[in-house]
């Protein structure tokens, strides 16, 4: 008796081959075109969820006040500072975890960016590295100074993104919740009052590119950076849920802050006030409308709701940033050399040798590092051969190598 031919048909919709367009053959099943996509979109899904729901669990959200505390450990003084972000940073990742929950009725919370103003050195960089340590999501950070409006030599402003996205090993999940720090943002405000004498391309046309990053949209990302080609790949960045912190010294802001008050109390009488303008720090009166005043166009200034200051540092501080923090240069050079074995000591008057250098050299807590390593260098050269299993830098050592070494003399 003739076997009856049995047409082959899909495992999955039992549908036969001559339905199908197309049927894949397995050793024991077979899958028709249309299930191979359902399943493909299916997978797809349930691996977003899975990512999603891993991403969750890895970013630790803490309260504003832990959040504090931890910048403590690394950052001195900025007490103000600290508190403001950490409200902001703790606002912007509890609206990502609940978005879900948010969705429920017609309140939506706004992204919380934050823009930092204080002079060079005084610890806004490492303020939102620190954050991002802390809440274990890709960090970056970008300058905006290389930034051009696109069609002109320079980055794209989408660049920007790049650099989070190699953070992140290219997991576009994870960097599409991390943190973008932009410094020197005070560099792109506008040349001049008047919006449109010449084209303006590192400067207005800049802050115009970042306005729909920072707002929250879908954002097409040369991987690489740099500038964007037709035929390059690129890949899509939701930046909805990225937070982004500006950062800018605004050279000059302080005159402008001082000269909007000194015109409020015009009336009053008070000669005194003017007097005071060079000991007072006017930072921390800073309004949306001083950094206007100074060239950043309103919709930039809108989309960076979060304002606050960082203060200048006195010596005290710059004393306990060489020892207090948890990674603090002095016990950096402490651990390198225990590796070798020998304990490091810095009399009192040699942290404040160093520390009245680094005021000297207007370097800020920037210079402390550089001053340290011409003080330190010999030692560290001699260190792994030495008998000596003690050594202290007192003032004279300190004064001595100082002079000797490559800052001596010149004031940076
Ligand atoms: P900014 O971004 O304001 O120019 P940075 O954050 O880059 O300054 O600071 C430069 C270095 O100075 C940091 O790496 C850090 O070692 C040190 N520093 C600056 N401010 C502080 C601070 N308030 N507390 C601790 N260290 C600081």
């Amino acid at each position: 008796m003739a076997k009856q031919q049995i047409e082959e048909q899909c495992s999955f919709c039992l549908r036969s081959r001559s339905e199908v367009q197309l049927l894949i053959t397995g050793s024991k099943a077979n899958i028709c075109n249309q299930c191979a996509t359902d399943a493909f979109n299916i997978a797809l899904e349930e691996l977003n969820t899975k990512n999603k729901r891993q991403l969750d669990k890895q970013l630790t959200l803490l309260k504003p006040s832990q959040i504090k505390s931890h910048l403590d450990e690394y950052i001195i003084g900025q007490d103000e500072a600290k508190k403001v972000m950490s409200v902001a940073v703790y606002n912007h990742y509890k609206r990502i975890l609940n978005s879900k929950k948010m969705n429920d009725d017609d309140v939506e919370i706004d992204k919380s960016n934050i823009i930092l103003v204080g002079e060079t050195g005084t610890g806004k960089t490492l303020m939102a590295r620190t954050i991002a340590k802390i809440l274990n999501v890709p960090f970056c950070i970008a300058d905006a100074t290389v930034l051009t409006e696109a069609g002109y030599v320079g980055e794209d402003v989408e660049s920007v993104l790049s650099r989070l996205l190699q953070s992140a090993d290219f997991n576009v999940e994870a960097a599409e919740r991390g943190i973008v720090f932009i410094d020197e943002i005070d560099k792109i405000a506008r040349k001049s009052d008047n919006p449109s004498i010449t084209r303006d391309v590192s400067g207005e046309g800049v802050q115009q590119g970042l306005l729909k990053l920072l707002e929250g949209s879908v954002v097409s990302v040369p991987p690489y950076g740099g500038r964007k080609h037709p035929e390059q790949k690129m890949i899509n960045v939701n930046t909805q849920n990225i937070l982004f912190i500006c950062g800018g010294a605004f050279d000059g802001i302080e005159r402008k802050i001082a000269d909007r008050l000194n015109k409020q109390s015009i009336g009053f009488g008070n000669g005194k006030k003017k007097h005071k303008q060079e000991e007072t720090n006017y930072l921390q009166f800073i309004t949306p409308q001083d950094l206007k005043s100074f060239g950043l166009i309103p919709e930039l200034v809108g989309r960076l709701p979060v304002l606050t200051h960082m203060n200048p540092l006195d010596a005290e501080a710059l004393k306990q940033i060489l020892t207090e923090p948890r990674n603090a240069i002095i016990k950096q050079y402490q651990k390198l050399l225990k590796m070798d074995e020998i304990e490091l000591e810095f009399t009192e008057d040699a942290l404040d040798f160093i520390v009245q250098k680094a005021i000297e050299f207007k370097l800020g807590a920037r210079g402390l590092r550089g001053i340290c390593e011409a003080i330190i260098n010999d030692v560290m050269f001699e260190a792994p051969e030495t008998k000596d299993k003690h050594f202290v830098v007192t003032r004279e050592l300190a004064a001595h190598k100082l002079e000797h070494g490559k800052f001596s003399g010149k004031a940076a």
